[in-house]
């Protein structure tokens, strides 16, 4: 119940309390025995405003928990629509995997029966359950390419030039953080090559690498062949379908470092614009221009690399829907390989959050607006929706989805979305993630978040790769039965 408030509340801080305390918007859910059967009621007042719904249930219906939640959440939202005015696409849905729940629902009613849960008892609209119908489908070969024993590879560079005024990630100065790079290089190889003696021990298979930060391209040509020849030498790249690095900034793409990626095997990169508005990189904090972006573009093609993602942010501050439009035209008339379409989400720590400016200047309607823009035009020019995934705090509470030409479909993005395989980290902030091959558990191991803590307490790191060996022990001992 207080995910769906933050839905409605997104910049709200949202108290659980026990009793009313008074002041603000105040949210009551609750279930009541009436000697009959179950009461279950949402009860909103706002702005001096009450309103409120109840439902009656049987029993029988009562005693499955999750039915009783669904069915408190379905008040909520419609007390909530009315009071707020405004209809949340994903209906009840708060969950991060909305593809994940829609092949859950489809293994067990079918196609039809998958979207009419999600329309009728899950409040989602008929364009978000559509959306997420073909992702499910589109991603299905991609998933079929796992197998019990194979896994992926994240590696972390937590450095960008400039701090994004959206973003919650780099916290500390990025100027004085990146006198750490060169220790940091050296510490991420070794741990790379430890996790290339825990991937053989276990006799895992390397299906895909994903260098993310942060800004990997913030590293200098020589870094970066230092960390991708730590990859190829401590790993059996044999099974290897792709690599990626995520190289982010324009600015911070050069050929030497083009060439770098391209000559160790790298085959995808992502150049992220956001926007193609000079005034709203501005206003976000970036440092680089939009002809920047095309100079890039232009630079990684000269170079060879024929598969190319762009990331583009809808609902961001000063954008408006014909800024977005223009984004959307431009970018695809560059016709990268991918496009990756993210709506703002406001994370708490992030400057925009704490001006409370964001918000408001995005607007829920016109990112609503600009998101349904590019639903339009990117199947029109080729795209195909492959992966989706939401976030908290999103403007409009929308998703992010990851549109590309068929057969170009990123990897790593299905795998590490849909939680069918380990991916094992290395580098800051990274989580490795460790799938059972004969189950559905999952156990995570996170490293520091930050550049000095992960320098300082290195060993930690190394001896917490045992964890991954000792899981892999277990659940061999529980297939057997020991
Ligand atoms: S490039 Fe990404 S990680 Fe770096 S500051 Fe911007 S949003 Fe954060």
């Amino acid at each position: 119940m207080e995910n769906l408030c933050r839905v409605f509340f997104p910049l709200e801080k949202i108290t659980v309390v026990s009793k009313p305390c008074g002041g603000g918007t105040f949210v009551y859910t609750g279930v009541r025995d009436t000697g009959t059967g179950i009461s279950v009621t949402a009860y909103v007042e706002k702005d001096g405003a009450k309103k409120w719904r109840s439902k009656a249930l049987t029993y029988d219906e009562a005693a499955d928990g999750r039915e009783t939640q669904r069915s408190m959440s379905v008040l909520l939202f419609s007390v909530l629509t009315q009071m707020c005015g405004f209809t949340p696409k994903w209906g009840i849905l708060t969950g991060v995997r909305p593809v994940k729940l829609y092949g859950g629902i489809m293994a067990k009613a079918g196609k039809a029966g998958a979207k009419k849960y999600f329309e009728e008892k899950l409040l989602v609209s008929k364009e978000k359950t559509e959306l997420a119908a073909d992702v499910f489908e589109n991603e299905r070969g991609i998933l079929a390419l796992q197998t019990p024993d194979s896994f992926s590879l994240y590696i972390g560079i937590p450095f960008c030039p400039t701090r994004c005024a959206y973003c919650s990630f780099v916290s500390s100065s990025v100027d004085k953080t990146f006198k750490l790079i060169p220790a940091y290089v050296e510490l991420l190889c070794s741990e790379i090559k430890r996790t290339g003696e825990v991937a053989e021990k276990l006799c895992l298979k390397l299906l895909s690498v994903y260098v993310g930060g942060g800004t990997p391209t913030v590293l200098t040509a020589g870094q970066l062949g230092q960390v991708l020849d730590a990859v190829r030498s401590s790993f059996d790249m044999s099974y290897c379908m792709e690599v990626t690095v995520e190289a982010g900034r324009p600015d911070t793409v050069t050929e030497e470092k083009l060439y770098a990626m391209k000559s160790r095997g790298v085959g995808r990169i992502s150049i992220n614009p956001q926007t193609m508005s000079d005034d709203v990189l501005t206003a976000i904090g970036r440092r680089h221009t939009a002809a920047q972006t095309v100079s890039a573009f232009r630079l990684a093609r000269g170079c060879g690399f024929g598969n190319i993602n762009m990331d583009i942010i809808a609902g961001l501050p000063r954008d408006d829907e014909e800024g977005f439009k223009h984004t959307v035209d431009v970018i695809t008339d560059m016709s990268p390989e991918s496009i990756t379409v993210h709506t703002l989400a406001l994370k708490r720590a992030a400057r925009l959050a704490q001006e409370k400016s964001g918000a408001s200047a995005a607007g829920t309607q016109d990112a609503g607006s600009m998101i349904m823009y590019a639903d339009s035009v990117l199947p029109e020019k080729g795209y195909i929706p492959y992966y989706l995934y939401r976030q908290s705090r999103m403007a409009g509470n929308l998703e992010n989805t990851g549109w590309c030409k068929p057969g170009f479909e990123n990897l790593y993005n299905v795998f590490i979305m849909e939680e069918q395989q380990t991916i094992l980290a290395c580098g800051c902030g990274a989580g490795t993630k460790l799938k059972d091959p004969c189950s559905e558990k999952l156990e995570r191991i996170f490293n520091f978040k930050y550049p000095y803590e992960y320098i300082n307490r290195f060993n930690e790191i190394i001896g917490r790769k045992d964890l991954v060996i000792d899981f892999y022990g277990k659940s061999q001992q529980e297939l057997q039965g020991v």
